[in-house]
């Protein structure tokens, strides 16, 4: 990263991608300081030869830029001391993602790169558009929100492109993002306690794909909608996707067909129907924008086609673990909350259900009319009673307390449904915390208690 040369830049938090950054500036002849609140962030960097300074003593009106990780909150009720004195000292305050941006439009302009935002379905597309550009045989970088530090991937090239996943707090620090294509999926009120009203969240999230060559807008919510017409307004391109309804320019959803209409003339390019990785409304709208993304940048429909049959979709998001017999074992720990589990009821008729762990605010009560397809619930965790109570009288339920019980309950009563396809899916709609250390953790123990079960097949298309 060259943009600071023999500048001064301050660089507050020191976790994997703080630590990437101060690496790339130093590397790129910037004067670094380098800090973190925690001391063992600030000896590793010392460690790595980074030069840590305590900000509080620093003069910041010497300073250049301050880049924070987009673990602190850039805009809070409290903000942060360092967003303070970078503030008070009228110093610019951004992120990795900005960095990556000027050193792209210094050294590679016309470099592809690929930015995608959203309250829910980010890492889904990202991914979905990462593996497209693969099968077509591009050199693909993706990183951001999804993994890698976008600075630890390779620099731009004119024959690379960068897939990156941007969480609204990394483009609160990008204000110079410009994407070749920018994607906007979808706006609802989530986060919101670090960015005070949901008229600032969406101000973040538009300012992506209005930096964009192309914007691709998801337009099934009204925050997004206002979005695509303001940058239509504005003379930016925009394709607009939608799960609900034809649209005139852009991407749509008809019974699992995607149609593209330019101008009003439309023309089928893919049919999701049987496609087990890109189930349901919710990864038809992930797959019109992946599409949308691959046809910008002129990937064939063949190519596209090929691309969506052999996608594996991604762990803990409703993966499809594996078959014993007609019965299907799907992993969805990732869905936290009731309107993610919401998803994934959605999408199976037959369900023996495993939910429960540690409970969020207002529980399962949003999701009575998908009981029907519950054929049992195996409750786990501290939610178990409060789920339990929800339940009574519409579904049969089994306190089985933990995973281990659950699966095995589960996996039994599955062995003797006959319907065409049983599903035992875990989707707790509840955080992790209770049992585990994180979703991932989770769902892995899920996964390895069902491939050790009798008869168990990992799932191949
Ligand atoms: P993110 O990276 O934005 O958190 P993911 O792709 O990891 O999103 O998906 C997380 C969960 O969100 C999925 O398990 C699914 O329940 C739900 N989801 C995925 N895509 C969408 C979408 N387009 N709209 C609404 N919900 C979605």
């Amino acid at each position: 990263i060259t943009s600071f040369a023999g500048k001064s830049v301050a660089v507050f938090g020191l976790g994997g991608s703080g630590l990437v950054t101060a690496q790339a500036l130093v590397a790129g002849g910037a004067e670094v300081s380098a800090w973190d609140d925690k001391a063992e962030a600030v000896a590793k960097a010392a460690a790595l030869g980074i030069p840590t300074v305590d900000l509080r003593g620093l003069d910041f009106s010497r300073v250049d830029a301050l880049v924070l990780s987009p673990g602190v909150p850039l805009t809070h009720p409290k903000p942060h001391w360092t967003v303070e004195l970078a503030k008070a000292a009228g110093v610019e305050i951004i992120g990795d993602i900005e960095l990556f941006c000027r050193e792209r439009r210094a050294i590679a302009p016309s470099a592809p790169f690929i930015a995608i935002t959203g309250t829910n379905g980010k890492s889904t597309t990202t991914a979905l558009i990462a593996h497209l550009f693969r099968v077509d045989g591009w050199d693909v970088q993706l990183g951001g929100n999804i993994g890698t530090a976008i600075l630890s991937l390779d620099p731009p090239a004119k024959d690379r492109i960068h897939i990156v996943e941007c969480s609204s707090f990394q483009i609160d620090l990008a204000p110079t993002i410009d994407p070749t294509v920018g994607i906007l999926l979808n706006l609802t009120e989530d986060h919101l306690d670090r960015h005070d009203t949901m008229e600032r969240y969406a101000a973040i999230k538009a300012r992506l794909v209005r930096g964009a060559g192309t914007a691709v807008v998801g337009v099934d919510d009204d925050w997004c909608s206002t979005i695509a017409s303001d940058l239509d307004k504005r003379g930016v391109a925009v394709e607009r996707i939608s799960v609900r309804r034809p649209v005139a320019n852009g991407y749509f959803v008809d019974k699992g067909r995607i149609v593209e209409a330019d101008d009003a003339v439309i023309r089928e390019v893919a049919n999701l129907d049987g496609i087990g990785s890109l189930r349901g409304a919710h990864n038809a709208q992930n797959a019109a924008a992946a599409i949308a993304a691959a046809r910008a940048l002129s990937i064939s429909e063949a190519e596209i086609v090929e691309g969506l049959k052999s996608f594996p979709g991604l762990a803990h998001r409703m993966e499809r673990v594996a078959r014993i017999g007609r019965a299907l074992f799907v992993n969805d720990s990732k869905a936290t909350n009731a309107d993610a589990a919401e998803k994934a009821l959605a999408s199976y008729d037959r369900i023996y259900w495993i939910a429960g762990g540690k409970p969020k605010t207002g529980g399962i009560t949003s999701l009575a009319s998908y009981f029907p397809r519950i054929a049992k619930a195996y409750l786990i965790g501290d939610a178990a009673e409060e789920f339990a109570a929800t339940l009574a009288g519409k579904v049969e339920t089994v306190m089985s307390g933990t995973m281990d019980v659950a699966v095995a309950d589960a996996a039994r009563d599955a062995a003797t449904d006959g319907a065409a396809e049983p599903v035992v899916l875990l989707s707790p709609a509840c955080a992790s915390y209770d049992q585990y250390s994180n979703f991932e953790q989770r769902g892995d123990h899920f996964r390895s208690l069902v491939l050790a079960l009798d008869g168990a097949k990992p799932f191949v298309e």
